[in-house]
């Protein structure tokens, strides 16, 4: 099973790709996530890419496709994977085409999370979550139960993405998204593989949905 989530920073798709990958046992790949630990590492790669994200800028296709055919290459991806994050430009989805292709695997389906732009950044600013565990909370609509207490697993340090704290690095971050998505949605329209989200539903209604779609 191979799942490409799209949609714009904050529309749900990394809250879905969890609850997916548990789902059907397949792991759940975010570029976002592979990009953010290398920076958080320090390595020759994070400290290369480190501006660029903080800007809210895309990196170059040509490093995302070697990150991705890397991870994709691995064992644990056999039997599928979920894809948060990529492709995000038509080259990097005519690039893992090739990859399914030459590895005789074909892509499930495409979900395109739906939602408006104005709905989107008090979503992203108010994003934080756990330190210890990545439990995901929002300021606005998903605070934790106790204040200040992770409720999954009861730490009391929390941190926001670097990337989550300015509005201009956000409203870039979804200039960006408007500007490559339309072709890319094109792109998997024509091949049949693209199923309409509404992502202002709630998340277990949300997952419904995929989990009917993919079973059916
Ligand atoms: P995300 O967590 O998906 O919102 O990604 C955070 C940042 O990582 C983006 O703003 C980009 O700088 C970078 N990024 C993640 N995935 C990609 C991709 N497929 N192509 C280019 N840049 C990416």
């Amino acid at each position: 099973m191979i799942i490409i989530l799209l949609g714009a920073p904050g529309s749900g798709k990394g809250t879905q790709a969890a609850m997916i990958a548990k789902k059907f046992s397949i792991p759940a790949i975010s570029t976002g996530e592979v990009l953010r630990s290398e920076v958080a590492k320090g390595s020759d790669l994070g400290t290369l890419i480190k501006a660029t994200m903080g800007s809210g800028a895309l990196i170059g296709d040509d490093m995302m496709i070697r990150i991705i055919k890397s991870r994709i290459d691995s064992a644990d991806c056999s039997n599928g994977f979920v894809l948060d994050g990529f492709p995000r430009t038509v080259s990097q989805a005519r690039y893992l085409d090739e990859l399914m292709f030459n590895s005789g695997r074909t892509i499930s389906a495409v979900f395109n999370f739906n939602i408006k732009e104005d709905d989107l950044i008090n979503r992203i600013c108010g994003r934080f979550f756990c330190k210890k565990c990545g439990a995901l909370y929002n300021s606005f609509f998903r605070r934790t139960k106790v204040d200040g207490i992770c409720d999954n697993c009861g730490s009391d340090s929390f941190q926001k993405r670097e990337d989550d704290g300015s509005e201009e690095a956000v409203k870039n971050r979804l200039k960006n998204y408007r500007e490559t998505t339309s072709e890319l949605i094109g792109f998997y329209q024509k091949k049949n593989l693209l199923v309409s989200v509404d992502a202002l539903q709630s998340p277990p209604l949300i997952f419904q949905g995929i989990v009917n779609y993919l079973t059916n």
